[in-house]
């Protein structure tokens, strides 16, 4: 076959995050032929702060209860139960609080790679690493993928799905929205080890009077690892001209919840950043045949930062659209824009509110030591938990 040939499936899903292989395993049963395209070869890195909700593994245990436990037993050797997080205010009053719901912190290395396991083992998806795609082409039929590399065949399908992350490609070309810094982290990530004080079964939060809305995080991620970063908001990085990477520094070497516990500690490999597209936003989440999921839906929680949970809630309410296009024959907009309406009542609409609420206390950093210190009573530390969930 010529390499200018298409190939052809039903369902083209690039990138093979949470997203993408939630996307791919809820599509399991559907009988259409799908590829997951990656630019990486797995197992790959993402910059992350490792915390894996408990609504992840939730969402995927409702799709097959033995999804969820194998993938713990597949991050069993990468991977530290948190059940505790201790908020620390600026103030420097903390509280702890202790979590029911089943969480762990596990390297994206070894947890993406998990996903795609599962994907590997429990579907027929055609999963394709190493292919980056430059091209996304939609017509009133169908869609093409063009790679980078000349020598990949074109890939056609009837539907895109666009789970490529922050800086979707499938977003730029068929959906795109300008960047808003209001809207919008941006956060550095480093592995330490020989952090002291530092219990495998706690994930740390500092807030810090300067660099409201934002924190610093420090979580075990098993094996004696933590990893530790800071992330802010990119409207305040631009007009402080802050240095993520600086801060982080100082803040390891002077901040006196920190430095006392990092001054053994040991930097394995470099200190890497990324950007955190938050959710609430009004971005559109379907285009000319196509949905976006995950980060490139912009849906991660401005409160706490965490996306990985709503990348595979979005990643299975997709496949639940994809097979209504199929059944009903229509991928026209008002069909796809169900999907849009749908994210938008299950999670969309609650990041909208967090948003909010993020503003609010990242303008008075008096009230983040008020909540913390009153959140040590035991019914405001009720209310403070169901909040921040
Ligand atoms: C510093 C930092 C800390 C964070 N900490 C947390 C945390 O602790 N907990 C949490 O829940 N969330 C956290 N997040 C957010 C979380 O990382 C994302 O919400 C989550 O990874 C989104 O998953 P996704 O599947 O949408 O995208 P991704 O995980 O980004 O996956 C996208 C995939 O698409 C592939 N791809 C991209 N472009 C192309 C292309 N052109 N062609 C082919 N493939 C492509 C990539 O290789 C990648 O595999 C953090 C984010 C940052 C930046």
């Amino acid at each position: 076959m010529s390499v200018s040939e298409p190939i052809t499936y039903d369902v083209l899903l690039v990138g093979a995050g949470p997203a993408g292989t939630a996307c791919a395993l809820a599509l399991r049963t559907s009988g259409l032929r799908v590829a997951l395209v990656d630019k990486a070869r797995f197992p790959r890195d993402k910059i992350c702060g490792d915390a894996i909700p408990s609504p992840t593994l939730k969402a995927l245990a409702r799709l097959n209860p033995t999804y969820a436990a194998e993938l713990r037993t597949l991050t069993a050797p990468h991977r530290a139960e948190v059940a505790h997080s201790r908020l620390v205010a600026p103030s420097g009053a903390e509280v702890s609080i202790s979590w029911k719901a089943p969480a762990f912190n596990s390297p994206r290395l070894h947890f993406d790679d998990a996903l795609l396991q599962l994907v590997r083992r429990h579907t027929s998806t055609e999963v394709l690493e190493n292919w980056p795609v430059q091209a996304v082409e939609a017509t009133s039929e169908h869609v093409t993928l063009r790679s980078s590399q000349p020598e990949l065949a074109p890939l056609r399908g009837r539907l895109v799905i666009g789970c490529d992350g922050a800086h979707s490609v499938v977003g730029r070309q068929l959906a795109p929205w300008p960047l808003n810094r209001a809207r919008h982290c941006a956060a550095v990530r480093a592995y330490y080890t020989g952090v002291q004080q530092a219990p495998e079964t706690t994930s740390d939060f500092f807030f810090l009077r300067r660099h409201l809305a934002g924190y610093c995080w420090v979580f075990p991620v098993g094996n004696g690892v933590y990893n530790v970063g800071f992330g802010m908001l990119s409207a305040d990085i631009a007009r402080n001209q802050v240095d993520l990477k600086q801060v982080l520094r100082q803040l390891l070497a002077e901040h006196p919840g920190l430095a006392p516990r990092f001054r053994e500690a040991r930097l394995l490999g470099e200190v890497r950043g990324f950007g955190l597209p938050l959710g609430g936003s009004a971005r559109p989440l379907t285009g000319c045949r196509a949905l976006l999921c995950g980060d490139a839906a912009a849906l991660i929680d401005p409160m706490q930062g965490h996306g990985i949970d709503k990348a595979v809630q979005s990643g299975i309410l997709a496949a639940e659209h994809t097979m209504r296009c199929f059944q009903q024959n229509d991928f026209g907009p008002a069909s796809l824009h169900h999907y849009q309406e749908e994210v938008e009542h299950r999670i969309g609409r609650a990041l909208g509110h967090r948003y909010r609420l993020m503003r609010l206390l990242a303008a008075r950093p008096w009230l983040v030591d008020a909540v913390l210190s009153l959140a040590r009573v035991p019914w405001v530390k009720r209310v403070f938990v169901k909040a921040i969930g």
